[in-house]
């Protein structure tokens, strides 16, 4: 991966339709980096699209991103310019549908609910993640074993029928947070999950 380390001063493009200016972090501080595979395949989804696209968050300095405004964890791929919250610039177009045509080109693709709208979230990571959120902070997709080393599944089965196994199954599972459990995005997370699942099954 390459990064670009520059002055906030400096306003020269770094493709056809995205600048410097773009990625800046918004404390005002005078130093930046900008991975370029971000920049090339943000310009490549604004070449499909056709339309501008707004970047609202590019990079962040250690001390922005640590704000209280920002809460960002400590490893967000913004620290390294590797990652850009997005939108179209008159919102034409439906944040998670963005989401569905970045996924094309990006591995990390999350939808954030921030200030009341909702963002497309996309990093350079060699890695898939993705995550939806319908609310700040709040994951629908469930992060309950994804993220979780500490997994725990017991189940009790009473056949029915022998000649067509026919079941009942009861699940009881314990997920627990144990150490560095984080969301797709980085941010930390506590509290253990209890689940308990029912199962009827008939195979024949
Ligand atoms: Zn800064
Ligand atoms: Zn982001």
């Amino acid at each position: 991966m390459r990064v670009i380390v520059y002055q906030a001063s400096d306003t020269s493009a770094l493709s056809k339709n995205f600048t410097r200016k773009d990625f800046k972090c918004p404390c005002g501080c005078t130093r930046q980096m900008v991975d370029s595979e971000l920049v090339e395949k943000l310009q490549a989804i604004r070449d499909k699209l056709g339309k501008a696209i707004k970047v609202t968050s590019g990079y962040r300095c250690i001390t922005h991103n640590a704000s209280k405004t920002v809460g960002g964890s400590p490893n967000s791929k913004h620290r390294y310019g590797m990652a850009a919250d997005w939108r179209m610039v008159n919102r034409s177009i439906n944040p998670v549908a963005l989401g569905i045509i970045a996924a094309q080109y990006f591995k990390a693709v999350g939808i954030y609910w921030y200030d009341g709208c909702a963002i497309v979230h996309t990093d350079t990571r060699d890695a898939k993640a993705t995550w939806l959120c319908d609310a700040p902070r709040h994951y629908l997709n469930n992060n309950l074993y994804n993220n979780r080393h500490h997994f725990y599944d017991i189940a009790i089965s009473k056949y029915l029928l022998r000649n067509y196994a026919a079941k009942i199954q009861f699940t009881a599972g314990l997920a627990r947070t144990h150490g560095d459990c984080r969301t797709p995005d980085g941010n930390v997370f506590s509290g253990n999950e209890w689940t308990a699942n029912i199962l009827f099954q008939f195979k024949f």
